[in-house]
């Protein structure tokens, strides 16, 4: 294994080489491009290590599938912190059910957040500050036979979608091919997050400015609908907030109404403990498709929640979106081009789901 301090001296960088997995696989880091849609530098022996490590994390999935995961899918992804410690995980599945399934890449942070922890308790100084810097993302999938890049699904996001353990600085890295020519997807995770520095407001306000996202036009054409259909829809989803009882463990108040067919539907968050609660967007999408059956067509969607608060520079977004939610509902009954109505300080957002978790984050999706 390369660690940075190994890669210093020439000499030494030419013996990893030739006891790297590079070598193993016939590559050359000189001929392995890096492609990016945004403005990543990095040096060539960093590079060397990413290929690398997303080369490690490759074998690790592999090996996950042949002891017997029961999904017969293999994910891992080598997860590397701001202090340079690396720690791999792969998809963990006990059952073929959700509940006890996490992915590669949520099983390398816990696995890295338990080595630093244990690093820190031998030597406690000063503040445990825990940041990710990369994550290097690959599956079980033969290299000759990858395509796509692996990109976190959608309950990956909602962790991700954090601020305390990651920055606008974290990476994600997965090998992919365009056009025939094997390459490492490089993206910064903000960009798979576009709306994370948005601050919710827990206010309703029917004059307050409204700002229309590209697409949410052609959505408002397609199911016939109008601008005061979306401010409405935010008022019912305002209205089941303001009216929660049913938060009083947690404290955390959030709202969802939908327009499905021509009927509304709204929910409120019900907590069962202070972790544990029913999600009001799945709540009110499951109502519709009861009723509606397979004719199911989710128009839109308003989120109403509480208020962002920030408490020693992290910013806690309790009110936000849930992008696990919305990435089940993308599915099936809604689609990318589903109006997504949100509440910010000063003014209404009225997008599509599609902007908000961009198509390139859908499992499985080509980059256009
Ligand atoms: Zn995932």
């Amino acid at each position: 294994m390369t660690t940075t301090n190994s890669i210093n001296s020439n000499s030494q960088f030419e013996t990893n080489i030739e006891n790297s997995l590079l070598n193993k696989y016939g590559m050359n880091i000189l001929n392995t491009p890096f492609v990016s849609d945004d403005d990543i530098q990095l040096g060539l022996g960093e590079r060397y290590i990413i290929v690398e490590k997303l080369l490690e994390a490759h074998e690790f999935a592999k090996i996950n599938v042949l002891a017997g995961n029961i999904t017969g899918r293999g994910f891992a992804t080598n997860v590397c912190t701001v202090d340079r410690a690396w720690s791999m995980g792969t998809n963990f599945n006990n059952t073929r059910n959700d509940i006890s399934s996490i992915c590669g890449e949520r099983s390398a942070i816990l696995a890295s957040y338990n080595e630093a922890l244990l690093r820190y308790s031998r030597r406690p100084r000063g503040k445990f500050d825990f940041k990710i810097k990369y994550l290097c993302m690959a599956s079980n999938i033969d290299l000759e036979e990858i395509t796509e890049m692996i990109a976190p699904c959608e309950d990956c996001l909602s962790w991700l979608n954090t601020n305390r353990y990651f920055n606008f600085n974290t990476l994600v890295f997965s090998f992919e091919r365009i056009k025939g020519e094997f390459v490492v997807r490089a993206s910064r995770l903000a960009s798979f997050l576009p709306y994370k520095t948005y601050a919710t407001s827990n206010e309703f306000d029917f004059n307050k400015e409204i700002r229309f996202s590209k697409n949410s036009q052609v959505s408002f054409v397609k199911f016939k609908l109008e601008p005061k259909d979306a401010l409405n829809l935010l008022f019912e989803a305002y209205k089941k907030y303001d009216k929660n009882e049913f938060v009083g463990v947690s404290n955390q108040n959030i709202a969802a109404a939908i327009i499905s067919n021509d009927e509304i539907y709204s929910s409120c968050k019900i907590d069962w403990t202070k972790r544990w609660h029913v999600e009001p967007l799945e709540e009110a999408a499951s109502r519709a498709i009861e009723k509606f059956g397979k004719e199911t067509q989710i128009k839109a969607i308003a989120y109403f929640g509480d208020e962002a608060s920030a408490n020693n520079g992290e910013i806690y977004n309790d009110g936000v979106v849930s992008i696990k939610s919305l990435g089940r509902i993308r599915q099936k009954y809604a689609t990318n081009d589903t109006l997504l109505i949100l509440n910010f300080h000063n003014y209404i957002l009225i997008t599509t789901i599609g902007e908000y978790l961009p198509k390139k984050f859908e499992q499985g999706y080509k980059i256009s």
